[in-house]
């Protein structure tokens, strides 16, 4: 195709939008990369690397900086409201929160602003206010006024995609899991360790405390919510549902409560798919959260972004058609998305018990799944599954070097 399309808009500068970038410059595209912020967005808790993510980490050069940015957390405590040890998931355990690849996800967003800053055109501040196509271009009129032609443009701009609206009008997309998330960093205590930990308080509430490599504590705090109150919910004003949430949940949910008040930097939000009924129309794209977010709980967001980016890029470079490109990145990601998508139903409500007794059960189950008898059978099952590294739903990842 390289003959025929040179030049791509890209929208959002976090983890897809510049790893498609890097690999469409590989390519030979030319390619620009707008983003809303005034600078880039660093907030956020671990992400982890895994899987074919890894493989596509290690392909665009940047794995030795990903370990060596590595939050170090040892592993994954499960703890009661006094702070003792129900389960213990140590990193390398078969079955735990912990990976090998934890990173802070503004370590991760810089590590990829840098390797690409040299060969992208970053325009910061700015975001796409419409788009036209016809079959010889696609006219892009920015916020700031500015207007320009690309050969295709790609939305990478997360969950909340305002250019996705802009690309398919208004499908339906969004699909509340019932949960809501919000993450806050907080001055480190003599309780936090190099250990991660997760207490359950009964009234659907978790609170998950994990160490950072900046001497700070990085907090989420999580509630089940129905959809009616969800829909009542301003994100932007989290401070009166945090409190809230967090009066009467034992534990250290006081010291959290004092660090909700005083903190000028919540993310608060509900937890979602997006499910697209189209990932393109003509010379418009989309990938990463704003085509296919599978939400935080899968701990695969950041890897299905790092995989569709590679695969778009290099489907891309493949075909002569980009209306082939794009079915077949499609065709490629799609099932792949799809199984990840998918958890096991009554999750949430085992993790998230209402009453007290509840969150007796749940500890106790989490302790046998931590107990070594377990850890073995579940390795035995990771081994005989040794090289899913390499595979995306039975396919090998693709190798596009030409
Ligand atoms: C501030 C922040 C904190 C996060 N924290 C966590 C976390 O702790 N744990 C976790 O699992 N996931 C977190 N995520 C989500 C995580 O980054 C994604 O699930 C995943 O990595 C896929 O990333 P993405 O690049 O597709 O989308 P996102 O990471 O959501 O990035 C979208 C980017 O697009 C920009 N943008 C938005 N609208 C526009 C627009 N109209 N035009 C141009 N740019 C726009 C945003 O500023 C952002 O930089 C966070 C995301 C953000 C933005």
């Amino acid at each position: 195709m390289t003959d025929r399309v040179k030049k791509v808009l890209i929208a959002g500068a976090s983890i897809t939008g510049p790893a498609l970038a890097y690999w469409l410059h590989q390519y030979g595209f030319a390619v620009t990369l707008v983003e809303k912020s005034p600078a880039l967005r660093l907030g956020g808790q671990n992400i982890d690397v895994n899987g074919p993510g890894r493989v596509v980490a290690q392909r665009m050069g940047i794995l030795e900086a990903v370990k060596a940015a590595n939050t170090t957390e040892a592993g994954t405590l499960w703890v009661d409201k006094a702070n003792q040890v129900t389960a213990s998931f140590p990193k390398e355990s078969a079955a735990g929160l912990t990976q090998e690849l934890e990173i802070l996800r503004g370590d991760l967003v810089n590590i990829l602003y840098e390797h690409t800053r040299r060969d992208v055109d970053y325009r910061f501040n700015d975001s796409i206010s419409q788009l036209e196509q016809d079959e010889q271009e696609a006219r892009v009129t920015f916020a700031s006024g500015q207007t320009e032609s690309y050969d295709l443009v790609i939305a990478a701009d997360g969950i909340r995609s305002k250019t996705r609206e802009l690309m398919f009008g208004d499908e339906p997309v969004f699909n509340y899991l019932g949960l809501v998330t919000s993450y806050l960093t907080v001055a480190k205590a003599d309780t936090d360790t190099d250990w991660a930990r997760w207490y359950t308080a009964d009234e659907s509430r978790m609170i998950l405390l994990r160490p950072d490599n900046q001497g700070t504590t990085r907090a989420s705090i999580n509630f089940l919510l129905s959809e009616e109150d969800y829909n009542q919910l301003d994100p932007r004003n989290p401070k009166p549902i945090l409190l809230e949430k967090l009066a009467g949940a034992d534990w250290e949910a006081p010291r959290l409560a004092g660090e909700v008040a005083k903190s000028d930097d919540i993310y608060l939000d509900g937890v979602g798919q997006i499910k697209a009924p189209h990932w393109s129309k003509g010379r418009f794209a989309m990938v990463g959260d704003a085509a296919y977010c599978p939400a935080p709980i899968t701990g695969k967001g950041c890897t299905l972004a790092l995989v569709g980016a590679y695969i778009l890029a290099g489907e891309l470079s493949k075909h002569e058609r980009y209306q082939d490109a794009f079915q077949s990145y499609e065709a490629f990601m799609r099932p792949y998305v799809e199984s990840i998508q998918q958890f096991p139903p009554g999750l949430l409500k085992f993790t998230y018990p209402t009453t007290r007794l509840g969150v007796k059960v749940t500890n106790t189950v989490v302790g046998v799944i931590a107990s070594k008898p377990v850890q073995k059978v579940i390795s035995l099952f990771n081994s005989s599954n040794k090289d899913k590294e390499e595979l995306i739903d039975g396919k090998p990842l693709p190798d596009y070097a030409h």
